[in-house]
This record gives structure tokens, C-alpha cells and sequence, in this order.
């Protein structure tokens, strides 16, 4: 699904992150020591390769909600920004902390002269994120940053079942 907003494109997808080329810079949902680990970093790391890996030794370790920038090497996209995302524990602070995700990888995006950036649905995996709740955060972040984001023309979705997409059409429905 594509929409588009405030000079922007909006898109939604069901897809391997690691697999897109349509994208300047992709997100890693990382973990603190930005490891390849499981899940999207496991995929983002093994297309890569080692020379990421190297790299992400320097970043390490990273707070959460913080958002670092490397190359992308393998990976058929220019740059990689890793966020580490809350473990959902139901406690106050992670709404806040999810969506510092999502304004601070968008924020380097723009410092970077990114054009387009893909976004996993981030702490919905092995940190056990409702996908509602999630998405609910990540959508309102976005739609907050619009107006602001002058480089970047393109923010993709990639979720990683149908069912995840369907959460995402409702949500945006919702709230753009
Ligand atoms: P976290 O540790 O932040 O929860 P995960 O990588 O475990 O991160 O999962 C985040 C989301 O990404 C989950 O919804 C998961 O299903 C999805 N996912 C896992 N692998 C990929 C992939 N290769 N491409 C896109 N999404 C993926």
C-alpha cells in the first residue's frame, strides 16, 4: 500500500528488509551491542557481512531509543541506522523510548541527506512489542516528523507477515 502525504511517499509492505534496494538507508532493530543476533539484525548482518560487523564495534554499545548510522556494505541500500528498541515490560517509559526510535533514526536520516528510509516494525519481534501498541507509536511518530523532514522523500514499512500489514493499513487509515 502507498500513500502519499505532505510531499512525502508513504509505503507498506510485507518483505525481507535485508532484500531492499528501493531504499537509500534501511533500520536495523538492533540490540545494545549491535550484534547480527536474530530476527532483522540477523538477516541485515548475514547480507552485510563482516565489514558491518567491524564497524558496529565502534557504535557499541547503544542506549535505548538512540540511533547510530554506519555503511551498509553487502546490503543493496547506501546506509544502516540501528535504534535499539524497548523490551516490553509494560512500564511507562517504553512508549517514549519507542518512539525515540523512530525520531531519532529519522532525525540522522535528514542529517545524512538521506532520500528514502525502511523501517522494521521495531521491538515487535524478540522484545515482545504488541503490534498494535507498536505500530499505534510508530505511525504517530512519523506523521510528528513530516512537516520537518526536508531530504527525506520516502518512509517504507516492511513488516514481515500479512497479518503485521494488516495492523499497519488499519493504523494508517487512523491516523494520516
Ligand atoms: P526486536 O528485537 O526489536 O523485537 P526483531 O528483529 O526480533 O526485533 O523483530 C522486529 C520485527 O521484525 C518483528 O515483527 C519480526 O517479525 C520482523 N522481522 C524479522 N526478520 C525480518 C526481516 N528479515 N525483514 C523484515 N522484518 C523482519
Amino acid at each position: 500500500m502507498k500513500k502519499e502525504i505532505k510531499n512525502k511517499t508513504l509505503e507498506f509492505f510485507v518483505g525481507d528488509i535485508s532484500q531492499q534496494p528501493g531504499y537509500e538507508a534501511v533500520v536495523n532493530a538492533a540490540n545494545a551491542e549491535l550484534r547480527p543476533g536474530g530476527g532483522v539484525a540477523g538477516a541485515i548482518h548475514q547480507k552485510a557481512g563482516p565489514r558491518l560487523d567491524k564497524e558496529c564495534r565502534q557504535h557499541a554499545p547503544i542506549e535505548v531509543g538512540e540511533a547510530v548510522i554506519t555503511e551498509a556494505y553487502e546490503l543493496p541500500n547506501k546506509k544502516v541506522i540501528h535504534t535499539l528498541g524497548p523490551i516490553y515490560r509494560k512500564n511507562k517509559d517504553q512508549k517514549k523510548q519507542l518512539s525515540n526510535c523512530y525520531k531519532n533514526s529519522l532525525e540522522l536520516a535528514e542529517k545524512h541527506k538521506i532520500s528514502s528510509v525502511l523501517f522494521p516494525a521495531i521491538s515487535t519481534g524478540a522484545f515482545n512489542y504488541p503490534i498494535e501498541k507498536a505500530t499505534e507509536i510508530a505511525l504517530k511518530t512519523t506523521k510528528k516528523k513530516l512537516d520537518e523532514l526536508m531530504e527525506i522523500k520516502k518512509i517504507g514499512f516492511v513488516l514481515f507477515s500479512q497479518e503485521d500489514l494488516e495492523v499497519y493499513k488499519e493504523k494508517a487509515k487512523e491516523i494520516f
